[in-house]
């Protein structure tokens, strides 16, 4: 059998950083000798090689450009290798996950996405664990084909698809949820996979990848007492194309006319207005209260039970991609990338 081959693609974060003997500080290391820091690495029976981002990036500083660079690393590279790792700070690692998820069409490879709260260079890091296991998710086949052909988080001891993931903790080594669909595999003794929850996208569709996304988005969170120049504001903002709105509970928000004539005022100008619960599991049903009715009758579009950070990529996706915007919403119902139930 050929040999397996999983390129590593470090873009910044905690995980790739070691305590400078001289300075005591944490600095980052050379990616390419990762195996000097990881050993265990050198066991595998599968090559591995790895790239990192010249500079690195904080994931704080992660943006839409950033992406490109990451889906073109991934499309140079995709040939050749059979699965990838791509790592990644904590904080917006959800976003980069559900980005690539859709800038990504027709994957038959793994991307799996991991870090770390410590960084790999400290005695207790949880970063060796999570880059060890990611890697052999990212190497496991079956019959040549990759057992998770997906864009996944890998962290802790859980796979979850990527579009389906939020960072909850900025502590524990559980730092990731997916509270609206099951982990793609768990990791104790053995991975064990969850094979009826993995999507396998049609084996001769060819890979593609989209290298534009439109940030004319915002993202509106309501709660009580919201102010009525802060929702003009923002609906009102220039060169917005589409809101994400968070809303409570089953989609609900505020019956004040001044609420719903601004809501109503955005819609009519065209702006896209895509209802998401703050809540982290559940679904947006907004005929089940009157609450929701309202916005329903005015043309918000249900989020279903997307994540904020699939709703905003979603949409970044849908603008500079779509054809009109009939197909944005079109879209917007359905599942791309299995990052909505339906
Ligand atoms: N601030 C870091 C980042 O997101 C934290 C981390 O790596 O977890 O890049």
């Amino acid at each position: 059998m050929e040999e397996r081959k999983i390129l590593i693609i470090y873009t910044g974060g905690t995980i790739g950083m070691v305590i400078d003997p001289e300075t005591n500080s944490l600095v980052p290391f050379d990616f390419e000798n990762v195996s000097n820091h990881v050993p265990e690495l050198r066991k595998f029976d599968f090559q591995i090689k790895s790239i990192s981002f010249e500079p690195l990036v904080d994931s704080s500083d992660m943006n839409p450009d950033i992406w490109i660079q990451l889906v073109t690393m991934i499309e140079e590279n995709y040939s050749e290798f059979d699965g990838f790792v791509v790592l990644h700070g904590t904080d917006t690692m959800a976003y980069t996950a559900s980005a690539l998820s859709f800038m990504l069409h027709n994957l038959q490879k793994p991307v799996i996405l991991t870090g770390s709260q410590l960084p790999l260079g400290t005695i207790r890091t949880d970063g060796k664990e999570n880059l060890i296991t990611a890697l052999e998710i990212a190497a496991a086949q079956k019959n040549r084909q990759a057992l998770v052909p997906e864009v996944c988080i890998y962290f802790k001891d859980k796979l979850f698809r990527g579009n389906r993931t939020t960072k909850y903790n900025a502590e524990h080594f559980h730092a990731f949820r997916s509270d609206n669909y099951q982990p793609l595999a768990e990791a104790g003794i053995h991975i064990k996979y969850n094979y009826p929850y993995i999507r396998y996208t049609t084996l001769n569709g060819t890979f593609k990848v989209t290298k534009k996304m439109d940030t004319g988005i915002a993202l509106l969170k309501i709660f009580p007492g919201i102010n009525r120049d802060v929702v003009r504001a923002v609906l009102g903002a220039p060169n917005i194309k589409a809101v994400v709105l968070e809303t409570y509970g089953s989609g609900n928000a505020p019956t004040s006319k001044w609420f719903l004539d601004c809501i109503e005022e955005a819609i009519e100008k065209g702006i896209i207005i895509l209802n998401v619960t703050q809540c982290l599991a559940g679904n947006v049903e907004m005929w089940r209260y009157e609450t929701g009715v309202h916005m329903l009758d005015l043309g918000v579009i249900s989020g279903h039970d997307l994540t904020t950070e699939a709703a905003v990529t979603k949409l970044m996706f849908l603008l500079a991609n779509a054809g009109s915007e009939e197909e944005i919403r079109t879209n917007l119902n359905k599942s791309l990338r299995g990052e909505i139930y339906n």
